[in-house]
C-alpha cells in the first residue's frame, strides 16, 4: 500500500485493490468475462451510485473496458482470500501457505506469532525501560513542554518516538537508516537528519556519529580530505662536520633520580655523531640553550643550521 492509500475510505481501499488486480491482469482479462468476489458489500453497488468523487471517476473509467461481475461473498465463506489479506501483516505466514492454504482456517492464523516492525519493537521496548519509566513519572508529576504521553502510553519527545536505552534495538535503527538497500551508507549528518523527525534519545546525533565512525565499509572507503602534500624539499648536503645538526627528542620516559624524563638528542648531518643530553619536559628555550652551550658548542663551536620539528620560538633562543 502506498502512503496516501492509507488515507483511502475503507470502500476506496476495496476498489483500489480491485483496480490494481485489474491493471496488473489486464492480458487475461480483457475481452473476456470476469467474476470478482468481494467481502465489501458497497463494492457491488458502486456502479449504480449516482455520486461519486474523482477517484472512483476515475477508475470507472477503467473498469469500463472490462467486462465484470461483482459478487458478494460472505467473510466467513472466503477462507483463502482472508487467509492472503493477513500475510502482509505476518511474514510467518508464506511457508503454511505454500504448504496448502485451503487447509487453514483464519484461525490458526491468529496464534501465528506476528513479527513485529521495529516502530512496536521501540513501543515494547518502552515499557521495560527504567530511563522511560522515569521520565513518566516525572511528568506526571509536572507537565513536561517536550514529553507526552498517548493515550496507549506511548512516549514521546514533541512528535519522535523515545528510543528505549537498548543497544541492540538502537543499533538496528541506525541499520536501517545506514545500511539498507535504499540507503547507501549515509554520513552522519544525513542519517542523523533522517532519524532525527521520527525518533528521539538522548545523545542521538553523538552514537550516530560513533555508530557512522564504525563502520567498517565507510572507514575503507573514506575519501581523505587533505591537500596532496607538496614536493619533498630535500635538506642540502653537509660540508662540514657539526655545521649542520639535527636534534630531536625522546619524551615520555620514567622520571630518573635527578629528574630527568627525556633524552635531547642531537645529531651531526654529516658525520651521524650523536648525543644524548638528559633534559627535562618542563626546561624552557634558555635552559635548553645553556645546555647546548655546555654540552654541544663547547666541543664543535656554532653549528650553521638546524634542523628540527620544533617550532620558531624554541629556535629563536640559538
Ligand atoms: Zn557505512
Amino acid at each position: 500500500m502506498r502512503k496516501h492509500e492509507v488515507n483511502y475510505p475503507t470502500h476506496d481501499l476495496e476498489l483500489a485493490a480491485v483496480v490494481h488486480a485489474l491493471k496488473i491482469w489486464r492480458h487475461y482479462l480483457l475481452g473476456n468475462v470476469c467474476n470478482i468476489f468481494t467481502d465489501h458489500k458497497s463494492l457491488k453497488y458502486i456502479f449504480t451510485q449516482p455520486e461519486l468523487n474523482m477517484r472512483q471517476r476515475r477508475w470507472l473509467e477503467l473498469i469500463k473496458d472490462y467486462n465484470l461481475n461483482v459478487q458478494y461473498h460472505p467473510r466467513k465463506a472466503n477462507v483463502v482470500a482472508d487467509a492472503l489479506s493477513r500475510k502482509s501483516h505476518c511474514l510467518n505466514v508464506q511457508p503454511l501457505i505454500e504448504d496448502g492454504f485451503d487447509l487453514m482456517h483464519p484461525a490458526v492464523l491468529h496464534s501465528i506469532q506476528i513479527s513485529c516492525s521495529l516502530e512496536s519493537k521501540i513501543i515494547e521496548g518502552q515499557k521495560t525501560d527504567k530511563g522511560i519509566f522515569h521520565i513518566k513519572e516525572k511528568i506526571k508529576q509536572k507537565p513536561s513542554q517536550h514529553f507526552k504521553v498517548d493515550e496507549q502510553g506511548v512516549l514521546w519527545f514533541d512528535d519522535r518516538l523515545v528510543v528505549p536505552k537498548d543497544r541492540e534495538l538502537r543499533n538496528k535503527l541506525m541499520d536501517e537508516a545506514h545500511l539498507s538497500k535504499l540507503s547507501i551508507h549515509t554520513g552522519s549528518s544525513k542519517m542523523y537528519q533522517e532519524l532525527r523527525p521520527r525518533y528521539w534519545w538522548t545523545k542521538m546525533k553523538k552514537e550516530v556519529t560513533a555508530y557512522v565512525a564504525r563502520c567498517d565499509t565507510c572507514c575503507r572507503v573514506k575519501a581523505i580530505h587533505m591537500k596532496p602534500a607538496s614536493l619533498l624539499q630535500p635538506l642540502s648536503i653537509p660540508s662540514w662536520k657539526w655545521d649542520d645538526i639535527s636534534m630531536d627528542f625522546i619524551s615520555g620516559l620514567p622520571t630518573t633520580q635527578k629528574g630527568h624524563d627525556s633524552i635531547w638528542v642531537i645529531v651531526d648531518r654529516l658525520t651521524k655523531t650523536a648525543h644524548f643530553l638528559p633534559v627535562k619536559t618542563t626546561y624552557r628555550p634558555p635552559q635548553y640553550a645553556q645546555k647546548y652551550i655546555a654540552e654541544i658548542m663547547r666541543l664543535y663551536g656554532i653549528p650553521k643550521t638546524i634542523v628540527s620539528d620544533r617550532g620558531p620560538q624554541f629556535m629563536a633562543h640559538f
